[in-house]
């Protein structure tokens, strides 16, 4: 079953509130879609959201990046010998993650769809659903406490608290979340590289004084400052989890072989898709080390492409796919359903998102 075409469109989705880290503030999610189709008639989907903050990349760049480098390098090729398609892809230009993930993920529809069955059933088929937490951007404490409640009275149990953008008022913010929420609600903290390794061993001491109890710190200090996540890490009793820090299965290797954290967040966009984020997957259990799945603001055609991984495998047992629910509208028909905290896989072929004609 040869791969006929690649084509690239684009989408444009109203946030429900903006999205605030201590990276950037966004209110509209604006990302590339592709489309790939095989010689069967057969389509499949695929996204990329232009994350230059952390991959680097724009929307100009990941369209170029498809359509000029890896459209060449993998059009004619039989997708029944995945393995080698997936190959291809990677080597077909370096970094470009989040426009391989796009098509990475594309692939992988189309050839689930080709054998009638769903990728997470292909994969690994480790479980039907799972809860997912929803993010809380970074603001003043009063309107974080407003937006936490109100998450809570949505539905959702886990929280994925954003801070890092002034270190001094961090504490306050997430003392004054953890009140209004009360003890039963996860509360995870991403700090997005904002502190440093001295600042975030302060902070978090505090926290934990403070009986804030955060199920996980995340990215605390720049990615680069591989020494500063391992010296928070060795200091600290609170979880350290590595998102910036860790691209690919070789800085996985290296973070968790140096305990410099003790989880991975993976990333389609940071990994270059689903078939190098198994990579990643077989890594952390060799180390005995759990993961969380995450996006970037993103719509339901790529996080849907994150769940089926997140089903698949046991090892990701951490879920932060809350770009759905950040959108402000409906969501397309197909694949997973996202019901607020719940992600639910269905047994449709493929990813199986069916995307809007947006080739005109
Ligand atoms: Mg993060």
């Amino acid at each position: 079953m040869r791969i006929r075409e690649i084509q690239v469109g684009e989408i444009s989705l109203p946030l429900v509130h903006p999205f605030k880290t201590a990276l950037r503030t966004v209110d509209h999610v604006n990302d590339v879609v592709v489309r790939v189709i095989g010689e069967n008639g057969c389509a499949g989907y695929g996204e990329a959201p232009p994350t230059a903050v952390i991959t680097g990349e724009t929307k100009g760049s990941v369209a170029c990046a498809v359509r000029d480098f890896i459209a060449p390098a993998i059009a004619g090729l039989d997708l029944m010998e995945l393995d080698a398609v997936m190959d291809r892809l990677q080597r077909s230009m370096v970094h470009n993650t989040s426009a391989k993930a796009a098509v990475d993920m594309a692939l992988l529809d189309l050839w689930g769809k080709t054998l009638n069955a769903p990728l997470w059933r292909l994969l690994g088929g480790a479980k039907s659903e799972f809860e997912t937490d929803l993010t809380i951007s970074v603001n003043s404490a009063e309107e974080m406490v407003r937006d936490s409640v109100e998450a809570v009275g949505r539905g959702f149990h886990i929280l994925k608290v954003k801070v890092g953008k002034d270190g001094r008022g961090d504490v306050e913010r997430l003392a004054a979340v953890r009140e209004a929420v009360g003890p039963d609600v996860v509360l995870r903290v991403d700090a997005n590289q904002g502190w440093s390794p001295r600042e975030a061993v302060r902070i978090i001491a505090a926290l934990e004084d403070a009986g804030v109890n955060a199920e996980l710190i995340e990215q605390p200090v720049p990615a680069a400052d591989f020494d500063g996540m391992k010296y928070v890490t060795a200091h600290v009793n609170t979880p350290i989890l590595a998102d910036e820090s860790v691209f690919s299965p070789a800085d996985a290797v290296r973070v968790l072989q140096e305990h410099a954290a003790d989880l991975i967040n993976i990333k389609l966009m940071k990994t270059g898709g689903i078939w190098p984020a198994l990579k990643l997957c077989a890594i952390a259990e060799t180390f005995g080390a759990r993961c969380m799945i995450g996006c970037m603001l993103e719509s339901q055609i790529s996080v849907a492409a994150a769940a089926h991984l997140a089903a698949a495998k046991g090892v990701i047992a951490l879920a932060d796919l809350d770009g759905p629910s950040l959108c402000a509208c409906e969501p397309f028909p197909g694949g997973p359903k996202f019901e607020e905290s719940r992600i639910v896989m269905t047994e449709t072929p493929g990813i199986g998102v069916q995307v809007p004609d947006l080739w005109g």
